[in-house]
């Protein structure tokens, strides 16, 4: 069957599923097995080697979990993909397998939170060098490629505030100089945005968020370049930093409702984002699906859709953030984000808690930001939800003639 071929929506039920092969079952099986055994020391042989596929020790690799890493191969259209515990996993294990003392890093100041600590405490202890860029300032990012680096690591759209940064543009720029390029694909999805298609040789994603979807496992995945995806795995199977077979199933059932569950969340979130920039109580909304977004033109010609994650601020200080956030409803006050279910939280306390006050002034972000993951529940109900949220903030929202 050519995978690539297919529709995604397609791709996300069926890639992977029919590597099972003997008991037909009809829903790939979690293989809670630490060892894998064989009758024939000669075949073990080959097996351990590499010369014939198949299973040795579940740190290395597992049936369920490779059913995963083969749906995100496909979707991703990738050469070749393997799997981590979190998505924090596949990045730094991507990081440090790929770089070294001596080697430079480009990026930009709004990766996730999580990524930013990394390049900003723990790998100049290994001398490798990091220049965090202005995000969405490509003419600056261009230069600080063009002076010579050895990765590039992209994000989009980012978190919280929904930057949005050229892909193919900055692909190129690091290609002209020899650079590998990752790019993390979260919060957009294989379903709205392909970063190989556009040049990045390397995508990385916390599957615990959109792809698993119902907050209930944790996981990371990594694919592209088969050469570069080998090297990382084989870092992955030494440090152990390996998916169970556990959240693995958890996450492919997930997927086979990628397609569906992203449509709806696309639709939702552009609908409460233009809710929320019409409504007199709120301040900025940053949602690159609004014209109003500084990142919408390259969004729409690089994405197909524009995600279920918005952010807003109030025309208000934090204790209108506390009122309203605990009037909604229909949401979780949690960290995460790309659940069924809508979750909701002020950066300050979640994406990027580890830093300062003065560090998340620097990127941007209003103490007083609310992000917004949307779930699936009807879109009706959940504007109604902030509507009468917002409507406890009356003394400051209330138009003066009304
Ligand atoms: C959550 C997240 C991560 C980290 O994933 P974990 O599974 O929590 O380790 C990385 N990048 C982005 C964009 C995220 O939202």
């Amino acid at each position: 069957m050519d995978f690539f071929a297919q529709k995604k929506g397609t791709t996300a039920v069926w890639a992977g599923e029919d590597a099972q092969g003997a008991t037909g079952a009809t829903t790939a099986p979690i293989v809670n097995s630490v060892a894998f055994s064989y009758h024939d020391l000669d075949e073990w042989y080959a097996v351990a080697t590499g010369k014939t596929e198949g299973h040795i020790y579940s740190r290395n690799t597992n049936p369920t979990v490779q059913v995963l890493e083969e749906k995100i191969r496909i979707l991703e259209s990738a050469e070749a993909a393997t799997s981590f515990a979190t998505g924090m996993g596949a990045i730094s294990n991507t990081l440090f397998a790929l770089l070294g003392p001596g080697k430079r890093v480009v990026s930009i100041k709004d990766t996730y939170g999580g990524t930013s600590r990394l390049f900003l405490d723990f790998l100049p202890a290994y001398q490798i060098d990091i220049t965090l860029c202005e995000t969405g300032n490509h003419e600056a990012m261009e230069a600080e490629i063009a002076s010579g680096c050895d990765l590039v690591y992209l994000e989009t759209p980012t978190n919280p505030t929904l930057k949005v940064v050229d892909l193919k543009r900055l692909a190129a720029a690091a290609h002209r100089v020899g650079a590998i390029v990752v790019v993390d694909n979260t919060f957009a999805t294989p379903i709205n945005q392909n970063p190989l298609q556009l040049g990045a040789d390397l995508v990385v994603h916390s599957a615990t968020k959109f792809l698993c979807g119902h907050s209930d496992a944790m996981g990371g995945l990594l694919c592209g370049k088969k050469e570069l995806v080998e090297k990382v795995f084989r870092f992955r199977e030494i440090n152990g930093a390996s998916l169970q077979a556990e959240p693995a199933y958890l996450i492919a059932r997930g997927m086979k409702t990628l397609e569906l569950r992203i449509e709806r969340q696309n639709a939702s979130a552009l609908k409460i984002a233009r809710f929320l920039k019409a409504h007199p109580a709120i301040g900025d909304v940053f949602y690159p699906g609004l014209d109003t977004h500084p990142g919408h033109a390259i969004a729409a010609a690089q994405m197909s859709g524009f995600g279920g994650v918005l952010s807003f601020s109030l025309k208000g200080d934090y204790e209108d953030v506390k009122a309203f956030l605990t009037s909604l409803r229909l949401v979780h006050l949690a960290a995460s984000l790309g659940s069924v279910s809508t979750l909701a939280g002020p950066p300050r306390t979640t994406s990027h808690v580890e830093l300062t006050e003065a560090q998340r002034a620097q990127l941007g972000i209003p103490e007083s930001l609310i992000r917004y993951s949307v779930g699936i529940e009807n879109v009706e109900d959940l504007i109604a939800d902030l509507s009468q949220a917002l409507a406890v903030l009356k003394p400051v929202s209330q138009p003066a003639n009304s």
